[in-house]
């Protein structure tokens, strides 16, 4: 059967089975212009290094059978119509594929060939340690999904920080260990190595910026590993200098340096780049030499739990998970997302490191971007689309759990049992940002006080018959009943007004 076997830029693991195929002698197509690519703004560093990475892979496998489509200006909704075109004029009769990375290019695909009258095959992705379908099986017959069963599964199942059948320290989980605030840290992180662009990665930046010119985002700073070797490296730095900290300061933030000790893995892993279960015997293999266990057993969860338990909740309840929208919100995104320009110091600097590098610590995401949309009700579509946009790491199979359900709770309880809401007081915790912020942290409901603050009991007034029974949130309504009318009035004054404020742009 005449046969031709897909790229997309996020499959570029060695272990992509198109490749054994080559074996049989089929033509082999790198392809970039996928809608999704065009449907929306992206930062234009993460389609840099998809684009970049891909044609790095393209040179290091040299293959005979192999062609390749790049990006070109106009092809927005193209991809269909440019592989029909391909597939009929070389009479192909079967279309081969890892199972793309979102649903709507595996829906397209689905469509092409049935239209076309060839057979799709679709490949199990070789970047997730579980499958789709074994996450599936594990969901069946349970009430409520709960990451932390999910990964204990896992761990046994594939032995990792096992000792005797039982989890190594004798418990599963130190995460109690892992919330020190940045007012702790006595030394600052080492210097991480920069990376320097070649030729072939000057030449895609050239075609970004004349294909997507418009989009979010420049490519001065571009310091992204885009070839295995590169990727390789940047695990070694972080399994090498920064990985004992990781723990203590998983949540910590620091106005002056955004990624503090966080592996900056996440792209790699995505794009096939890195493995991830050999990332997590190599940091398994760090415990074993010496670094501590709340660091090595936090990263490991990360990977193991998180990473696994999001694209199985994504695959299990696409596609009506997208169009949730359990509190019925319909706030537009106010500018500043976009532009930074707040006085809110916290959001101002999350927003700054993610125009700057397409990175923002996990931390940032969710406990300010990610509290502060949700706080400010704003509807989880434009909210979901910008994350989908910023972030180099972003596919919609992990942004969209990650986002809709566990920073917007907009999927009423699927992703978490309850919203990760919380006011000023969280966020000047974990910080130093409160210090030289424009706003008082300390305060609700005066002129200058943390919009956090009256955001938050806003919030919860606004959501009281949607929240006030999850038992979860008993602790928290009960203080809310101890608030007066006077403190309720003034914290809905205060966000009503600061809601026409940022809306005109003038917070
Ligand atoms: C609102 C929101 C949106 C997010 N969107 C994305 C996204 O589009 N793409 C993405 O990869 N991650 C996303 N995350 C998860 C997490 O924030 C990033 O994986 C992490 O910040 C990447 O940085 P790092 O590599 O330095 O991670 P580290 O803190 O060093 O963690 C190690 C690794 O664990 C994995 N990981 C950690 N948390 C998660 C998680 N919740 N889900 C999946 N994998 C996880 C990543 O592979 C990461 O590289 C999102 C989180 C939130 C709250
Ligand atoms: S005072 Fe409020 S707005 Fe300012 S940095 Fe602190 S939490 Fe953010």
């Amino acid at each position: 059967m005449k046969t031709l076997g897909l790229i997309f830029p996020d499959q570029l693991s060695k272990k992509n089975p198109i490749f054994d195929s080559t074996k049989r002698d089929i033509q082999v197509l790198f392809f970039e212009p996928l809608d999704i690519y065009f449907d929306q703004n992206h930062h234009k560093q993460k389609l840099a290094f998809l684009f970049s990475s891909l044609r790095h892979f393209i040179k290091e496998l040299n293959l005979k059978n192999a062609d390749h489509v790049p990006i070109t200006k106009g092809q927005k909704n193209g991809m269909t119509d440019l592989l029909s075109d391909y597939i009929r004029l070389n009479n192909y009769e079967v279309l081969e594929v890892v199972h793309p990375s979102d649903h709507k290019t595996l829906t397209q695909l689905t469509l092409l060939t049935s239209k076309l009258g060839i057979a799709l095959k679709v490949h199990d992705d070789p970047k997730f340690i579980s499958s789709a379908y074994e996450f599936k099986n594990w969901a069946e017959g349970k009430k409520s999904l709960v990451q932390e069963f999910f990964y204990r599964w896992l761990r046994k199942k594939h032995n990792i920080l096992i000792e005797d059948e039982k989890p190594v320290g004798g418990e599963w989980n130190f995460d109690s260990k892992n919330r020190v605030s940045i007012n702790k840290l006595k030394e600052d992180p080492p210097e991480r190595e920069r990376i320097k662009p070649d030729a072939l990665s000057v030449d895609v930046m050239v075609d970004v910026e004349n294909v997507f010119g418009n989009n979010f985002g420049d490519l001065e700073n571009f310091n992204w590993s885009v070839t295995r070797e590169d990727a390789e490296k940047k695990a070694n730095e972080f399994f090498n200098s920064l990985i004992n900290n990781f723990g203590p300061f998983q949540d910590a933030m620091d106005v002056g340096n955004p990624t503090l000790f966080h592996s900056l893995l996440s792209p790699y892993i995505n794009v096939g780049l890195l493995d991830p279960m050999k990332i997590i015997v190599a940091a398994e293999k760090k415990y074993y030499e010496g670094a501590p266990l709340n660091s090595v057993e936090g990263f490991i969860r990360q990977i193991l739990g998180w990473r696994e338990f999001i694209r199985g909740i994504y695959w299990l309840k696409m596609p009506d998970y997208k169009s949730l929208n359990f509190f019925e919100n319909t706030r537009k995104l106010p500018e500043l997302f976009w532009t930074g320009e707040t006085r809110m110091q916290c959001v101002a600097k999350a927003v700054e490191s993610t125009k700057e590098l397409g990175y923002s610590h996990h931390i940032h995401r969710l406990m300010v971007t990610g509290n502060f949309a949700l706080l400010s009700e704003i509807d989880p579509r434009y909210v979901c689309e910008w994350y989908l946009g910023v972030y180099l790491d972003a596919h919609e199979w992990v942004e969209l759990p990650n986002t809709l359900g566990m920073a917007l709770f907009a999927d009423g309880g699927i992703v978490g049992t309850k919203p990760y809401a919380a006011s000023g007081a969280y966020i000047n915790r974990m910080s130093n940002y409160c210090k030289t912020c424009h706003y008082n942290v300390k305060e609700t409901t005066s002129n200058d006080a943390c919009p956090f603050n009256y955001l938050y009991w806003n919030f919860l007034n606004n959501q009281r018959k949607k929240l006030e029974n999850n038992p979860r949130m008993k602790l928290v309504y009960r203080n809310l009943n101890k608030k007066d009318d006077e403190f309720i009035r003034a914290v809905n004054l205060n966000s009503e007004d600061f809601f026409t404020r940022i809306k005109k742009g003038s917070d």
